[in-house]
């Protein structure tokens, strides 16, 4: 579950080896359910080619010719579940796999980092807890997988463990909330004919008392201004005018005690401590104090 690059290598004989490689069927087809399990939380399609095999020692995210392969060997895989004693375990170890392939790991040169661990580690605990999982359960295979000290490619348990927790309170932050609060309506978004126009632009001759600034991921360059009237101001490129894009209102949850409205009605939430998240759950944005 850990030396996805130095397996890399392999990969290549490996799956040149194709018809060399055992697989347990019935294993394989509970496995490929838990894949498509995994991949629905997060909202994506499952995009891997998964393989049993026994020529990996425990289980590995390889990139081959193009295709993205999950490796894992079901023996592994069954006495990770025996030892951690929940069937949790295993489908903790396929999300961390999952984890190094959505997160682009696989995609870059060089060796294993111990960065790339603790993201794919914090990815399992945020898919075991949108699946069910408690944290204990999410945590189980990596308590008995992983080395107590750290090396020079990987963290040490404590720190592994750390990490899937965090990925496991994000998510479970995300649930809490959307439990407390009504769920956002399902209409889709009204295509006008014509592009909406945005309100009145307003200058900065206006007053314009400005308490939070908010940065889009997809967008950093741009500035957006949150005002004291709460009005969600986008700043022209040559920041002498802006235009107010949307509203900023208070929700009754505690979580994400506000939300971000914009000129087409859709909606962003604020958390308590600025961050910007879609109604998936993904953080688009972060409000913080103006600089
Ligand atoms: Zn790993």
């Amino acid at each position: 579950m850990t030396n996805y690059r130095t397996f890399r290598r392999f990969a290549g004989l490996m799956l040149a080896g194709w018809s060399l490689i055992s697989t347990a069927a019935s294993a394989q087809n509970n496995t490929r359910d838990v894949l498509r399990d995994i991949t629905e939380v997060v909202g994506l399609k499952p995009r891997f080619e998964l393989q049993a095999t026994s020529q990996v020692q425990n289980a590995a995210a390889v990139v081959y010719n193009g295709k993205r392969f999950l490796l894992y060997n079901p023996q592994f895989v069954a006495s990770v579940n025996r030892a951690g004693r929940t069937d949790w375990a295993g489908t903790s170890i396929l999300a961390h796999e999952m984890g190094h392939h959505l997160n682009g790991h696989t995609l870059r040169a060089g060796g294993s980092q111990p960065a790339d661990e603790l993201e794919a580690d914090e990815f399992s605990g945020f898919v075991l807890r949108k699946m069910g999982a408690s944290l204990a359960e999410a945590q189980a295979a990596m308590a008995v997988v992983s080395d107590e000290e750290a090396s020079p490619t990987h963290p040490g348990r404590s720190t592994r463990l750390a990490a899937i927790g965090k990925g496991w309170q994000q998510a479970n932050t995300q649930i809490v909330a959307s439990s407390r609060t009504a769920a956002p309506s399902s209409a889709p978004v009204a295509v006008a004919s014509s592009p909406t126009p945005v309100r009145p632009v307003m200058s900065t001759a206006a007053p314009m008392n400005v308490v939070g600034q908010i940065v889009f991921r997809d967008n950093p360059e741009q500035r957006y201004y949150l005002t004291s009237r709460l009005n969600v101001v986008r700043m022209a490129d040559d920041s002498r005018n802006g235009e107010i894009v949307g509203r900023v209102t208070r929700s009754n949850s505690a979580s994400f005690p506000y939300i971000l409205v914009d000129a087409q009605d859709r909606r962003l939430y604020i958390s308590s401590s600025g961050g910007v998240f879609n109604n998936r759950g993904q953080q688009v944005g972060l409000l913080s104090d103006p600089s």
